[in-house]
């Protein structure tokens, strides 16, 4: 029997992570990108001596990524190298406390002397949280990320209503459960924001979120040698050494279909290509709406499959360096719930956003010219909306703001030392990728609107259409965008095995 034939739309991690595994089974694979280069939001600018970042800074897990490279009988080390980042994040607060996250204990208990009252205090509260957030982190890694667990139904099944009721931390949100373990404001605000990593709100989370500090004091934080693209040119090469055809500026136009079943796709072009199964890197909502045409009654089911942040991403050359800035930092809001509330349930521009700003010359000196700086700003913000009534002046607005509280909170004279500056808003992340809303993580992790799942991989319409990437489980973030791949390929082994 013929191996089946699939095809690929989009090469962001999660096709390029499907496509690498269900090549590495024996299938027939060909990715179609409509973007010129792969790697989808893991993308790269260069401007007068800066090269910028445009998507992930920040490189976790990366047993997750290896695995990928094991699948093809490869060595990640081959193929991309990691450099560990000290100290993790710098953090900045309106009252002049700064604060660095490490990974070393040592380092760490002394950072938290810095803090108001007993540091011994600070300390054992710092390792309460860390050891429920070790047991949040085991249950979930153990059923629904390693078992790639797709919904609530699943979730029943695989740990049974005991081990949920006991020892998934389910029934608060993560902002509770964190102001159950910090007593000082600016603990507080830093856990809450480990949020990022999906883009949703510390007050909507699920208590078990707060498994996320895990996966950087345990596993560590890196950066990518060369420049975070470098791990897209890595996958590139494996690709191509595995002989997968990747078709770029190829955007897939529609999902053409036979009754429940799929049949292949047609490119802008005109061009039809056809398959046996089809695997979308393209968001879930966004491939429904506009490459099947589904009804508004269909569309109406997946609302609770809402859109993560977008962000305002700001890309600053400066003339002069900020040795006050570490590679990574936080510029906390003055008031952290107020911004949640905004950005995630009024779906307005914050007042006073917390900021994630990124300095990758610290690990990377080639990332700007010599005595310069290469400066990323990330507040993040609702994802577009019909009747938001925010405009492009809006967005330019919240920019002067950030730039700003940064000046206020320590880069003096910023605005004067800026020789390139480069702003995506919204409206960009949904034009360059395609995103819902211009999502940058995919699907919000909400507990009332979806118990925290995204959606499923597998199409509940379609018996041979699947999904992968940051809309779907396990959702957003580089390590689960790679594991979704991963996780679709062994769904397709399953129900579709090659001949
Ligand atoms: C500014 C920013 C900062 C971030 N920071 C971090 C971070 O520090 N750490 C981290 O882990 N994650 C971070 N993320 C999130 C991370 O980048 C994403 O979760 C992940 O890269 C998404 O992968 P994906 O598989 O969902 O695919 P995407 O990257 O969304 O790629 C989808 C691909 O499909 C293509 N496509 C869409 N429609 C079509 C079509 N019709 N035809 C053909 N091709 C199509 C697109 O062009 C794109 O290449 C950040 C993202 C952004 C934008």
């Amino acid at each position: 029997m013929k191996n089946p034939r699939v095809v690929v739309i989009g090469a962001g991690l999660g096709g390029l992570s499907a496509a690498i595994s269900l090549r590495a089974a024996g299938y027939e694979v060909e990715v179609f990108e409509k973007n010129e280069r792969i790697g989808g939001k893991l993308n790269v600018m260069e401007k007068d001596g800066f090269t910028f970042d445009l998507g992930p800074s920040i490189f976790t897990l990366p047993q997750y990524f290896e695995d990928l490279f094991a699948r093809a009988g490869k060595r990640m080390a081959d193929y991309v190298e990691l450099d560990a980042v000290t100290p993790h994040w710098r953090n900045f607060f309106e009252d002049g406390l700064v604060l660095d996250l490490y990974e070393e204990p040592d380092l760490m208990r002394r950072e938290l002397e810095k803090l108001a009252g007993e540091a011994g205090k600070h300390w054992k509260e710092f390792e309460s949280f860390m050891g429920y957030a070790r047991q949040q982190y085991g249950i979930i890694e153990e059923g629904y990320l390693k078992q790639g667990l797709d919904n609530l139904w699943e979730f029943l099944r695989y740990y049974g209503l005991r081990k949920i009721g006991k020892q998934i931390d389910y029934g608060r949100s993560m902002a509770e459960a964190i102001e159950a373990h910090f007593s000082d404001p600016h603990m507080r605000s830093i856990f809450e924001y480990f949020i990022k990593y999906v883009g949703s709100s510390a007050l909507a989370a699920p208590g078990y979120m707060n498994l996320m500090p895990v996966i950087q004091f345990d596993y560590g934080l890196w950066y990518v040698r060369g420049g975070m693209y470098a791990l897209a040119e890595g996958l590139g090469k494996l690709m191509e050494e595995m002989g997968i055809p990747v078709h770029l500026n190829a955007g897939v136009v529609a999902i053409n279909r036979g009754g429940r079943q799929v049949t292949g796709l047609t490119l802008r072009d005109g061009t039809v290509v056809k398959s046996d199964l089809v695997v979308s890197n393209m968001e879930v909502i966004p491939t429904y709406k506009r490459l099947l045409s589904e009804s508004p009654r269909f569309l109406k089911k997946l609302e609770k499959f809402a859109p993560a942040c977008s962000g305002l991403v700001i890309h600053l050359g400066t003339k002069k360096a900020y040795p006050e800035l570490a590679h990574h930092n936080f510029f906390y809001s003055g008031n952290q719930h107020k911004h949640f509330k905004t950005v995630f349930e009024e779906g307005r521009l914050p007042e006073d956003p917390t900021l994630y700003v990124v300095a990758p010359t610290r690990t990377d000196p080639s990332k700007a010219p010599e005595g310069c700086d290469n400066i990323k700003i990330l507040p993040h913000i609702p994802p577009l909306a019909e009747g938001s009534g925010i405009t492009h002046e809006d967005y330019l607005a919240l920019r002067d703001r950030i730039l700003d509280k940064m000046e206020r909170m320590g880069l003096k004279n910023l605005r004067e030392n800026i020789v390139v500056q480069d702003v995506l808003t919204p409206v960009d992340i949904e034009r360059m990728y395609g995103s819902n809303g211009g999502s940058i993580y995919g699907v919000v992790s909400d507990w009332k609107l979806n118990h925290g799942f995204k959606a499923p991989k597998c199409s509940k319409k379609y018996g041979n259409l699947y999904f992968c990437g940051g809309s779907v489980n396990p959702g957003g973030g580089m390590p689960m965008a790679i594991l979704s791949g991963q996780k679709v390929a062994d769904r397709i082994i399953a129900r579709q095995p090659p001949g």
